[in-house]
C-alpha cells in the first residue's frame, strides 16, 4: 500500500509534506518552514511524527525543526556535507544512500544546484520524489551555489527517475514559472494545457504541486533543453544542452 501523503502550505507561498504509512502508523516530514501548520496537520489526523527529513539548509525550509522537535521528538536526517548549517542531525546522509523511512526505502539523491549539499528524497515504492528547490513545478530553483552543470547534472537524475513519480517541491511558483515557460513554447501542446489547468487551480486558491514527472519533462523548459526546439527557441541551434540550460536560467533571472 502506497504511502499516504499530506501537502501542508507554509509561511507564503512554502510547502512542507507529511507521508503515513497506515500499517505501521509511521509518519515522516519533509522540510520544515515552519511548526504551527504541520503540528496542525499531525494533530487533527492523530499522528505521531517519527522522522523529519531535510532537503537544503535554506531559513524557509529548516526554520520550524528546533520547534517540532521538541514539540514530537521526531528524528531528524539531513546532508551529511550541510550539517554544518543545519538543525542538529541524528542521522547524516549522502547520495546513493538508502534509508528506511516509515516503512519504504528510501534513495537519497544529490541534487546541488539551487544550493551545494541539496538532496532529495526518492520513495520508488510510493512513486514519490522530495525535490524541494531542486526540480520545481514547471521550473528550478535559482541557482545560488552551484554552477550551471552542477545543476543540470542534478536535473538529468531527477528526469531518469523510473516509474514516473509525484513531485513534491518546495514552493508555490508554478504560475510564474509557466509564464516565463510560454515564453519559449508556444508551440507545446501540452505546456499550453498545463498552464490552463495551473491558471484554474490558483484561482481556487489551490495547490500546483506536487506535479507528476511526465508532466515536467513534458513541459518544464529546463528538463527539456536537449530539444532542437528548445534549442533554437533561445537561438542557439548548436549549443549544448548544459549550455542551453544555462541560458534559459539566466533569462529566467531576468523575467
Ligand atoms: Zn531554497
Ligand atoms: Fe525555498
Amino acid at each position: 500500500m502506497a504511502l499516504e501523503l499530506v501537502t501542508i502550505p507554509c509561511l507564503t507561498d512554502n510547502y512542507a509534506y507529511l507521508i503515513h504509512n497506515a500499517a505501521t502508523g509511521e509518519t515522516a516530514l519533509v522540510d520544515v518552514p515552519e511548526a504551527l501548520p504541520i503540528l496542525a496537520a499531525l494533530q487533527v489526523r492523530g499522528w505521531r511524527l517519527n522522522h523529519i527529513l531535510i532537503t537544503h539548509h535554506h531559513p524557509d525550509h529548516i526554520d520550524g525543526v528546533p520547534a517540532v522537535v521538541a514539540a514530537t521528538g521526531a528524528k531528524v536526517t539531513g546532508a551529511r556535507a550541510d550539517a554544518h548549517r543545519l538543525p542538529p542531525l541524528d542521522s547524516k546522509v549522502a547520495d546513493g544512500d538508502t534509508l528506511m523511512i516509515c516503512g519504504e526505502a528510501c534513495h537519497v539523491i544529490d541534487v546541488s544546484g539551487h544550493s551545494i549539499g541539496h538532496v532529495a528524497f526518492h520513495f520508488p515504492a510510493s512513486a514519490l520524489v522530495f525535490t524541494a528547490d531542486s526540480l520545481m513545478a514547471l521550473g528550478c530553483g535559482k541557482l545560488f551555489e552551484g554552477t550551471p552543470a552542477i545543476a543540470y547534472a542534478s536535473l538529468l537524475k531527477l528526469a531518469a527517475l523510473p516509474g514516473d513519480p509525484l513531485v513534491c517541491s518546495g514552493h508555490e511558483y508554478t504560475a510564474g514559472n509557466a509564464r516565463f515557460a510560454a515564453t519559449l513554447e508556444q508551440g507545446n501542446p501540452a505546456l499550453m494545457s498545463r498552464i490552463d489547468r495551473v491558471t484554474a487551480l490558483r484561482e481556487k486558491g489551490e495547490p500546483t504541486v506536487p506535479s507528476r514527472l511526465s508532466d515536467e519533462l513534458a513541459t518544464n523548459p529546463y528538463l527539456r533543453a536537449h530539444l532542437p526546439q528548445m534549442k533554437a527557441a533561445v537561438g542557439m541551434p548548436s549549443a549544448t544542452d548544459t549550455e542551453v540550460f544555462a541560458e534559459i536560467r539566466a533569462r529566467k533571472d531576468r523575467f
